[in-house]
């Protein structure tokens, strides 16, 4: 996102590792030496990032903005989380729409120059946001609302499910060293057996171990991986955030028409 809004008016690197687990990430030394240089870092916020207060320390000098700054959140309602934000604010496009705007802000700030720059591809890009959006409204008004279930490994659909009229069902809510205890995996049985959900997903980074036991005992088909909490390499299925976005309305979607 942030690319997208500067363009070629700054220099735009990201922490974490295209495939990697970020709740968790242990920042590189090469992590902090680049934060050091970095005139501004941005993140997520909402506890996603859990090991950024101690990476921040490390420089208490450089500028850093949360991005999911006045979004709603949406607290996650059991285990060790209780009460917590989920994090996973970036997966609605109506949340990215903030998401971008709170980009701009803060690059017209940090570098004013360039702030009808960042302005015009702020607007380009949300207009881009805007449109899956749009696609996203349509297509799930074609499903029945008694159909309408994302079943994913962690709960990382809560506001895509809030803002498009989405039930979510997830086996654990935030993705943790300890994944999926028996009573969560039955939860999960349980449910799609008794609302005859036809489709479940997991996460392109987990294991999809628990998911498949699920399929086992339930005859519910496995439709394939979303991705939420990083992009794939430049030469796979998702190199971009718009591109993750569509990949995974399309994967739902085929799942969801069966
Ligand atoms: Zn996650």
């Amino acid at each position: 996102m942030t690319q997208n809004v500067a363009g070629d008016k700054a220099n735009v690197e990201s922490i974490t590792k295209v495939g990697a687990e970020i709740h968790g990430y242990e920042p590189t030394p090469s992590d902090l030496r680049r934060g050091q240089s970095a005139d501004l870092i941005l993140d997520n916020g909402m506890n996603l990032e859990r090991w950024a207060e101690r990476f921040y320390n490390s420089f208490p000098k450089v500028d850093r903005l949360t991005l999911s700054e006045g979004i709603q959140p949406i607290n996650i309602a059991e285990d060790s989380y209780q009460g917590k934000p989920n994090p996973h604010a970036w997966m609605s496009p109506q949340n990215a729409l903030i998401y971008v705007e709170n980009i701009r802000k803060a690059l017209s700030k940090a570098d004013p120059v360039n702030a009808a720059t960042y302005a015009a591809n702020a607007k380009a890009y949300s207009q881009q946001i805007q449109a899956i959006d749009t696609k996203l409204k349509q297509t799930i008004s074609t499903i029945p609302p008694d159909q309408r279930y994302i079943v994913s490994c962690e709960g990382a659909f809560s506001y895509l499910a809030r803002d498009y009229g989405l039930k979510e069902v997830y086996i654990w809510p935030v993705n943790a060293e300890q994944q999926a205890t028996p009573k969560q995996v039955e939860k999960v049985i349980e449910t799609v057996k008794a609302k005859k959900i036809p489709t479940v997903f997991c996460e392109s980074t987990v294991s999809d171990k628990a998911m498949q036991q699920v399929v086992k005992e339930t005859g519910a088909k496995y439709g394939g991986v979303f991705y939420v909490d990083s992009l794939s390499p430049p030469d796979g299925l998702t190199p971009t955030y718009l591109k993750l976005l569509e990949y995974n309305v399309n994967t739902l979607i085929k799942g969801l028409q069966k």
